[in-house]
Formats: structure tokens, sequence, C-alpha cells
């Protein structure tokens, strides 16, 4: 194996900052969309983004280094050239192999040096292998949380059977929960792309033949009458000892068929008493889980205004793209750089506009049905309101996150919803 090796490599550096000779490499697993902000929040700190995904992967457009790699993030061989690499490895999806994380981590990986000698390189994880492979799987994840010191709240939940006890095991979840309940796949989902609304026993057969090939778990409706998330930074020393959990506001997140659409902060019609609530529970749901970084916790508020825990993410999120505008100083990507290579995070977290809107772009029926709201944004100027275009270098395809919108608004959160309307139409079109 033979790699151009950083220079802080060459110098025996160990991960300590002060130590660096040159700028820190993050090897990231996963170049999508969210990779790619982290690249653009990467460039002016002056570290370099080393990128494991496919040849024209979004982040790898966004930032030129020659220590990107092509492959997958679930191979090995490749997730051990990216370590040999970087000085830092960390995650912008959590469904990679984290057996090799483990490895890399107790036994770091080999790197030959041009002198023909060999050095074992242990960069560090984060957040840690530990987290990501718990969050992998959504039922042990909550199962996790609800059996945590902090007693979290969460959906109630059982894992199905597989094969011919699926049916039985789904009788048993009608039995316990009632109807409608969720059936959902316990690993590599997203975009509610594992999940089923069983609403009767008529279903269950449809959604054994829709999910029956997966490792499965029914949760609890919850009829909730919105739903929050919240990012949280967490750091700890490198001895993994919990230093600090810090949060951005909660934000309104808007699901249409289980696909995040839109983002409001604040949330509308709901109190500021809740909002914190939801901040300070998402601080304790984070502080059970190992390593360094943000991470986003989804909640839904029920109609008594409590709160469950949806599900965590190990890694920046969809709901926190308006931190790119609203919190400049330490948006999620720079709080992610932040956090992995433990330079300082704010005690505090607080917006620069009253208000945000974040709507995504999803792709529609033809692969130009986005261009009328793109060029609705080039045009678009207001003094009380700033528009923030983000394309992602993707093929558009029916339902693919190809964008986002970011609108800042300069008073409340209704007053820019006013001035959203026409960004709202297009948008809710091009899902038709
Ligand atoms: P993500 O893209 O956020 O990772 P996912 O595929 O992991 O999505 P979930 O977060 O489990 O899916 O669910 C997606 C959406 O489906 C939720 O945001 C919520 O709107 C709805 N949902 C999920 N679980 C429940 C539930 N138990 N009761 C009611 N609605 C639910
Ligand atoms: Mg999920
Ligand atoms: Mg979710």
């Amino acid at each position: 194996m033979s790699h151009l090796l950083s220079l802080q490599k060459l110098m025996g550096y160990g991960g300590d900052p002060d130590k660096m000779g040159g700028n820190p490499v993050i090897g990231l697993l996963g170049g999508g969309q969210l990779g790619r902000m982290l690249c653009e929040a990467a460039n002016p700190l002056g570290i370099d983004i080393a990128i494991l995904d496919d040849k024209n992967a979004p982040a790898k457009q966004a930032h030129n280094t020659n220590r990107h790699v092509t492959g997958s993030f679930k191979d090995p061989a490749k997730i051990r050239e990216l370590a040999a690499r970087s000085d830092y490895l960390s995650v912008e999806i959590e469904h990679v192999d984290t057996d090799v994380l483990e490895d890399i981590e107790k036994n770091g990986v080999e790197v030959d040096l041009a002198d023909g000698s060999t050095v074992t390189h242990r960069p560090p994880i984060h957040p840690s292998w530990k987290t990501i492979r718990l969050i992998q799987d959504k039922y042990l994840q909550k199962e996790h949380f609800r059996s945590s010191e902090k007693a979290i709240p969460i959906a109630d939940q059982l894992a199905i059977e597989s094969g011919d006890a699926a049916l039985a095991s789904l009788k048993d979840a009608a039995d316990q929960f009632g109807f409608p309940f969720m059936l959902k796949a316990r690993k590599g989902s997203y975009d509610g792309r594992g999940n089923f609304k069983v609403c009767s026993a008529k279903e269950f057969a449809p959604a054994i033949k829709a999910l029956g090939n997966l490792t499965l778990y029914a949760e609890k409706w919850a009829p909730f009458v919105k739903e929050l998330a919240v990012m949280v930074i967490r750091t700890e020393d490198d001895d993994g000892k919990l230093r600090s959990c810090v949060a951005y506001p909660a934000v309104e997140t808007i699901h249409e068929d289980s696909v995040c659409t839109k983002v409001f902060m604040p949330p509308r019609n709901i109190s500021d008493a809740v909002c914190e609530k939801a901040r300070e529970l998402a601080c304790s749901v984070i502080s059970t889980l190992w390593g360094r970084g943000v991470f986003a916790v989804e909640l839904f508020v029920l109609e008594d205004d409590s709160l469950v825990v949806n599900e965590v993410a190990p890694r920046p999120h969809n709901s926190g793209h308006y931190t790119i505008e609203a919190v400049p100083y330490m948006s999620q990507y720079k709080a992610q750089i932040h956090a992995v290579l433990d330079l300082p995070i704010p005690e505090k977290l607080t917006p620069r506009v009253p208000a945000s809107i974040m709507l995504n772009i999803l792709g529609g029926v033809t692969t130009s049905s986005h261009h009328k709201l793109a060029r609705l944004a080039r045009s678009t100027f207001s003094e009380h309101m700033d528009v923030y275009l983000h394309l992602y270098g993707k093929e558009s395809k029916p339902g693919r996150k190809i964008g986002h919108i970011t609108l800042t608004g300069y008073s409340s959160i209704e007053e820019l919803e006013k001035l959203a309307e026409p960004f709202v139409e297009l948008v809710d079109k091009m899902r038709l």
C-alpha cells in the first residue's frame, strides 16, 4: 500500500492539533449533500476533507484534493485506504461498516512510508463507531434511550419475527398497540423508505410484502401535533469523558410521505417552554452516546405538550441546514469540524436572525421541474427576506433531495411565512 501521506503523518502526528505540521485532514465516509456542505464549511477553515464515495459525488465537486478515495463507504478496504490518508475519520451517513472502524480504532492501519518503513496510524474516529453501530439499528437505539439512566420517552416498540413467524408477530403488535401502528425496518432506512403504516389486519400481507425481507420492528403510533428537531453538539475529552452538549434552537419539521420537506425556525404555534424542554431532552439523549460531533434528535410533540423521541442521526442533518445562514458563526457543518478536531464550541447557540424557513427541493416529474424554483430564488431581492439557493450537483430523480432553499427574515416567522408564499407554492407544486 503506497499513499501520498499527509505532512502530519510523516512527522508522527497522532491527532493533537498543536503537533500539526500542515492542514488537518478529515476523512469522510460518504460524499452526498451533507458532505458537500461540510466541505463548503471546511474550505475557509483551511481544513482538508478526503471523501470516500463515487467519483463524481456531490462533496467531491465542492472540494478538490488528491486525497479523495473512489469506492463504497461500506467497503472495508476502501475505509482503510481513507484512514491511511486522514488525521481524523468521520461520517456523513450512518449506514457504514462499523466493524472496520472498530478495528481501525483498536489496531490502526499500516502505512508504508517512502523510505520503505511502515508505521501504524490511528486516526481518531468521531462520532465513535459504538454510537454509529447503535444508531444503525433503530430498535436497539431506542431501547438504549429508554433503558438509560435518563429514562428517555420513546414510542412503545416490539421486535418483529422474520419469515413465517412475521404474521403472528404483527398480530401481537396490533394487540399491543392497536391500529394504526408503524412497521419499520430496523436498519438502512432513510426518508421513510423503510416505513409502512399498518392501518388494519388487511394490511399485514402488503406490509410483509413491502418490507418482509428486512429485519423489522413495530412502533406504536404517535398521534403528534407537531414534529420538532434539535441539533446538538457533543464534545468529550480524548479519554471519552463527556464534556458538553450544546443545543441549537428547536425547529419545526414538516414531513410529507415521511420525507422532510420544510423546516421552520422558530417552530410555529408552540410555546417557548416546550421548545426549551425539547432542547433539554435532546441534550439528555445525546449525553448517553459516545464521541464528538453534531447529532440530530427528532421529536414528536403530543397533544398534552409531552415529548417523544423519534430517532437520532449521528451527523449533520436536513433540519440543521438553516444554520448555514441563520447561525453563520457556527453552522452545523462548522460545528461538526470543530467538534471532530476538538476546537472551541460556543456555550450558547443563538441565531443571528429571528426567523428562517428551509424548503427542500425534491426532484419533480422531469429533470427540469425545479428550474422555475431556482430562477425564482436567483431573482428575488427583498429588504425583509434573504434567499439562499443550494443545489447539490445531483441528477434529478422524482422525490430525490437535489437541493434546498433557506429564507431568512428580520421580523417574525409569521411575517416570513407570508413572504415565502411564492416559494412554498412552487415547492408544493413540484411534488404533484
Ligand atoms: P429519516 O430520513 O429522518 O432518517 P426514516 O426513514 O428514519 O427518516 P422515521 O424518522 O422513522 O423515518 O419516520 C419518518 C416520518 O414518519 C416521521 O418524521 C414521522 O412523520 C412519521 N412517523 C414515524 N414514526 C411514527 C410513529 N410512531 N407515529 C406516527 N408517525 C410516525
Ligand atoms: Mg432515520
Ligand atoms: Mg427520521
